[in-house]
């Protein structure tokens, strides 16, 4: 049987999750330190680059994400996706705080509707893991999240739509939430009679496995509106045996899961690293879905991969897996009524 979660420093006890939250690693020092590394070899502004880069956008990685790092390796994949690094200082032409638009598509605070019959949720703007090449990096979640009465605008909203059929929830994480938060919104969504499903998009169940407790397996199985639970991966190493475990017991409560990724240069723009994603994914019980070419997100360039190679790689994976193993390249643009795929579906 595997722990679902690590033991607590202080008590030796296995900790909660929201004990390992509390304990992420913020400093790039001490991130450094875990893994042998020095700041030179990751920044050319050494740690003054490092610092600076975080001041915006924190640093922020759970330990037993960072237990997945290669110790020593300046270029281990998982690290690149968290390190802040003085290279996001750079302004790039073309990339922007919101390339998505968003703002034009919210309908209530913390409600948007971008395609025809789903809307999305921002619940939250917590995240376990500070994901450098996010598009809500910038994102006005003061704005929109945190209060009850926020949500309560956003399901007045809901309820004058009988179009949508479909709500996700966003964030953030929404699995940031406590159990009893989520369930006042599963709740409030399994009263609206239009909604045929609950989606719920959420990078936790790989960063931070402890999270699947047995409080949300619970919620998740007597939720009576089929549940989606899209997660997020971006590279083969994310998932080790406890995250494999997490998402078995989250298939468990029948929830449907698939995974959608980010193809980021250094980290997974190669067909081997696509190829292990999707089968360590479908070992775990999770089809890929989705793999979105970057956006254009203010200090991100050095993620980006051009579509030309990103259609490359996407076509010599379908040449060597099935098609059920082969994710979707898409992008979203902003006021498309769908995100545009960038290869047409094999
Ligand atoms: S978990 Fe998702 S929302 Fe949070 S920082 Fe990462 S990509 Fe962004």
């Amino acid at each position: 049987m595997v722990s679902n979660s690590l033991p607590d420093r202080h008590s030796g006890l296995p900790a909660t999750w929201q004990q390992e939250l509390a304990d992420a690693v913020s400093d790039p020092v001490e991130l450094l330190d875990l893994l042998g590394l020095r700041p030179d070899q990751l920044d050319p502004g050494g740690l003054d680059g490092l610092r600076a880069a975080a001041v915006t956008f924190p640093l922020r990685v759970p330990r037993s994400f960072v237990a997945r790092m290669r110790p020593g390796d300046p270029q281990d994949p998982l690290l690149r996706q968290v390190l802040a690094a003085s290279v996001e200082l750079q302004d790039a032409p073309g990339f922007t705080s919101d390339p998505l638009e968003e703002a034009a598509a919210r309908r209530a605070p913390g409600l948007l509707q971008k395609y025809l019959g789903r809307a999305l949720m921002v619940t939250t703007g917590a995240c376990a893991i500070h994901c450098r090449y996010c598009f809500r990096r910038d994102y006005d979640y003061a704005a929109d999240t945190g209060l009850e009465r926020r949500w309560e605008e956003a399901f007045r909203t809901l309820a004058a739509s009988p179009d949508v059929e479909e709500l996700l929830l966003s964030g953030g994480d929404p699995l940031s939430l406590s159990n009893a938060r989520l369930e006042s919104l599963f709740a409030r969504a399994a009263a609206l009679p239009q909604l045929r499903r609950l989606r719920i998009h959420t990078r936790n169940p790989i960063v931070l496995p402890s999270r699947v407790d047995n409080g949300l397996l619970a919620l998740l199985a007597r939720s009576p509106l089929p549940v989606v639970v899209v997660v997020h991966a971006n590279h083969a190493a994310e998932i080790d045996e406890e995250v494999r475990d997490a998402l078995q017991r989250l298939r468990g409560t029948g929830a449907q899961l698939l995974n959608q990724s980010v193809l980021l240069a250094g980290v997974n723009d190669d067909v081997d690293r696509l190829a292990d994603l999707s089968c360590s994914l479908f070992d775990a019980g999770v089809l890929p879905y989705y793999l979105h070419a970057p956006d254009y997100v203010r200090g991100t360039a050095h993620f980006h991969v051009d579509d030309e190679r990103a259609r490359c790689l996407v076509r010599d994976l379908a040449a060597r897996l099935p098609g059920y193993l082969v994710p979707r390249l898409a992008r979203e643009e902003p006021g498309k009524p769908g995100k545009t795929l960038l290869l047409p579906a094999g």
